[in-house]
């Protein structure tokens, strides 16, 4: 597959307070955040040049550094600031923004409580990230519990897991994964929160072992600025085959709908995905 590769491009990539030209942002291989997971990071997307819920995920990024035990050495004014420096630096009209923080070099043990916290915003062009009709397959990978990790972070380390389920997903002609929990609870997809709906009420599962999307949170105030009603709820595998839409939500992936899960068929989109689908592209503009 052709593609530009993310180190190889033009630009410029905000690093510790520095727009540093794009290929020359590098990190030494001897890493904290490379070696043992100490990293955590956003994505974003922009409209018309304006980042949706900056603050939201500015907020989210400094929150998921100390559920990692740091402390990221900007305040989220100074992280959205510079966030929109580096958006206008691209010039692009849409696209999406990677913030990222980690551990830096300086000890290269399991601890490295004063290694240095290092910060970078980078921001490229990216299309739809799901197709519509999305084809999942359930993960024979599960989210962990509370008690095995920090499961409300942001953190690269929990992505380990998404990356093994979707490329089985993928080997096995599906777009994304379904994975359950801790408990064989339907959870969420490997980079987006899901929904489901039945009788003209949307059922989501709750979110007390993975994050609670941005995404998630403003879909459920449209659903509910609509007079639907959302049930937050466990959610389990043999309820599946009961609902008659599924849709999938997240910044990459917005407001998906889903055509499979495994062998089940659903309406894609049908009528309540395609409202809340037009009620999410105009609000992200608007
Ligand atoms: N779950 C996972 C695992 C994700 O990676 C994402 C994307 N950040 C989401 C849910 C959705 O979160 P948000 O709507 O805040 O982008």
């Amino acid at each position: 597959m052709a593609m530009l590769p993310y180190d190889d491009r033009d630009g410029v990539i905000w690093v510790n307070g520095v727009m540093v030209p794009w290929r020359e942002a590098k990190v030494h291989v001897l890493t904290h955040g490379l070696h043992y997971g100490s990293c955590v990071f956003e994505g974003e997307r922009f409209y018309n040049g304006r980042v949706f819920k900056l603050t939201e995920h500015s907020e989210r990024l400094v929150k998921s550094g100390q559920l990692l035990g740091f402390t990221i050495p900007y305040s989220v004014a100074e992280i959205d600031e510079a966030t929109r420096e580096t958006v206008a630096a691209m010039g692009f009209a849409d696209g999406y923004v990677r913030p990222v923080a980690w551990r830096g070099s300086e000890l290269m043990g399991v601890a490295a409580q004063f290694n240095r916290i290092n910060l970078a915003i980078a921001v490229w062009e990216w299309g739809k990230y799901l197709p519509d009709g999305v084809r999942l397959e359930t993960s024979r990978w599960r989210r962990p519990s509370p008690e095995c990790a920090p499961v409300a972070a942001k953190a690269a380390g929990l992505y380990m897991i998404c990356t093994l389920s979707k490329h089985s997903a993928e080997q096995n002609g599906c777009n994304d994964s379904l994975m359950l929990d801790y408990r064989g609870q339907v959870a969420e997809a490997t980079g987006a929160n899901i929904f489901l709906i039945k009788d003209g009420r949307i059922h989501t599962p709750t979110p007390d072992c993975f994050l609670d999307g941005i995404t998630r949170r403003t879909v459920i105030e449209l659903a509910r600025k609509r007079g639907i009603e959302v049930i937050e709820r466990a959610i389990w595998p043999k309820d599946l085959k009961d609902f008659s839409e599924v849709f999938l939500t997240g910044t990459a992936a917005e407001v998906t709908p889903v055509g499979r899960i495994d062998d089940l068929e659903y309406a894609s989109p049908g009528p309540i995905t395609a409202a809340l689908m037009a009620d999410y592209s105009a609000l992200v503009r608007s």
